[in-house]
C-alpha cells in the first residue's frame, strides 16, 4: 500500500496517541520554530490534590466548614482545581450545602450561592481587590503566599465579599515533563516558554524543574493570546500545548494547538488541531518528528 507519506504519518501518530485532525496539520506540525506549554494538566499531571485548609480567624470556620463551602461552589466546575476540592470533600464525607447561581471565569475562578451566600473561590491576586475588609484580606494574601512559595496553588474562598479562607492544592509534575521541553527545544531550536495563569512562585518552582527559563504567570486566557501573538509577530511559528478552556484562545491563535485530551474541556478539544489521547506529554514531540519526516518524502 503506498499512502500519501502524510497519511501515513497521521496513522501512525495515531498509534502512538495523537490524533492529528487533518493532513494540513500534519504538514503544520513540523514548520514550528517556537513552543508555548500551559502548565496545569499540561506540564503536571492535572490530578491536583487538596494539600492545605486554613480557615481564617473570625471566620467561625473550621477546616471541614471551610472545605464544605469551597466544594459546593466548585462542584459544577470542571477545571482540576475543583476536582481536587470537591474530591477532598467527598473523601472527607462531608455533606455539601445546595448550590444556586453556579458561574466560572476561566484563569479566575468561580462564584456561586451557597447556603444563601455568595460564595468565590479563584486565584488570590484576583480575588483579593475585590475584598472590602483589608485586614483580613492581608492575612489571607499572608497564608496564599506561604503555600505559593511551597510550590502550592493557593486559591482564596470569599464569602459575602470577606475572605473566609484559604486553600493550598499541588500538583505533580508529569514524569516525562522535563524531557518532552528539552526534545521540543531542540526540534524548534528555541526554547519552550510557559503560559500560566498560576503564580508566579510556583510557575518559577515548576519551570526550573522542567529547564524552562522563559516563564509568563498570571495570565489570563486573553493574555495567553498576547503572548502567542507577540511571537508571531516576531516571525515565530508557534506550537501551543494546552488542556482548560483557558488554554482555547491561545490554541486557536497559535499556528498549530495540541491539546492534551484526558482532563481537556470539549471547547478545547474542538479547537485544537490535534489532540494527545494517550496520557503521555512525549507524545508531542514524537508528533513533530513524524510531521518532519514526511515533509521530507513529500518535498
Ligand atoms: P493554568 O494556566 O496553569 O492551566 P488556569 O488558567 O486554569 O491555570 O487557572 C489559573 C488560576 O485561576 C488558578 O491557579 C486559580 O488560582 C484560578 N482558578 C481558575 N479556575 C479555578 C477554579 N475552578 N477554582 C479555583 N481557582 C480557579
Ligand atoms: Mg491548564
Amino acid at each position: 500500500a503506498t499512502m500519501p507519506p502524510l497519511l501515513s504519518a497521521i496513522a501512525t501518530a495515531g498509534r502512538h496517541g495523537v490524533l492529528i485532525k487533518s493532513a494540513v496539520v500534519m504538514e503544520r506540525l513540523g514548520q514550528i520554530d517556537a513552543v508555548a506549554l500551559d502548565k496545569t494538566g499540561t506540564l503536571t499531571e492535572g490530578t491536583p490534590r487538596l494539600a492545605a485548609i486554613r480557615p481564617l480567624s473570625g471566620s467561625g470556620l473550621d477546616d471541614d466548614g471551610l472545605l464544605a463551602l469551597a466544594a459546593a461552589a466548585e462542584h459544577p466546575s470542571e477545571h482540576p482545581l475543583a476536582r481536587a476540592v470537591v474530591d477532598a470533600a467527598r473523601d472527607r464525607r462531608l455533606d455539601l450545602p445546595a448550590v444556586g447561581d453556579f458561574s466560572s471565569t476561566p484563569g479566575i475562578g468561580v462564584t456561586a450561592t451557597v447556603a444563601g451566600s455568595d460564595v468565590t473561590v479563584g486565584a488570590p491576586a484576583r480575588v483579593r481587590a475585590a475584598s472590602e475588609a483589608e485586614g483580613i484580606a492581608a492575612r489571607a494574601a499572608v497564608i496564599a503566599g506561604e503555600l505559593e512559595g511551597g510550590g502550592h496553588t493557593a486559591v482564596v474562598v470569599h464569602r459575602d465579599g470577606r475572605p473566609v479562607g484559604v486553600l493550598g492544592i499541588a500538583d505533580r509534575l508529569r514524569p516525562d515533563a522535563a524531557a518532552t521541553v528539552t526534545a521540543l527545544g531542540r526540534l524548534t531550536g528555541s526554547s519552550p516558554m510557559l503560559l500560566t495563569g498560576d503564580n508566579p512562585r510556583a510557575a518559577a518552582l515548576l519551570a526550573s524543574e522542567v529547564g524552562i527559563t522563559d516563564v509568563r504567570a498570571g495570565l489570563l486566557p486573553q493574555d495567553k493570546v498576547t503572548a502567542v501573538k507577540e511571537a508571531e509577530q516576531a516571525g515565530r511559528r508557534v506550537l501551543v500545548v494546552g488542556d482548560g478552556v483557558n488554554d482555547a484562545p491561545a490554541l486557536a491563535a497559535a499556528h498549530t494547538g495540541i491539546a492534551m485530551g484526558r482532563a481537556g474541556s470539549d471547547l478545547t478539544l474542538e479547537t485544537a488541531d490535534a489532540v494527545v489521547v494517550r496520557d503521555e506529554l512525549s507524545t508531542v514531540p514524537t508528533a513533530v518528528r513524524l510531521s518532519l519526516r514526511a515533509r521530507r518524502l513529500v518535498v
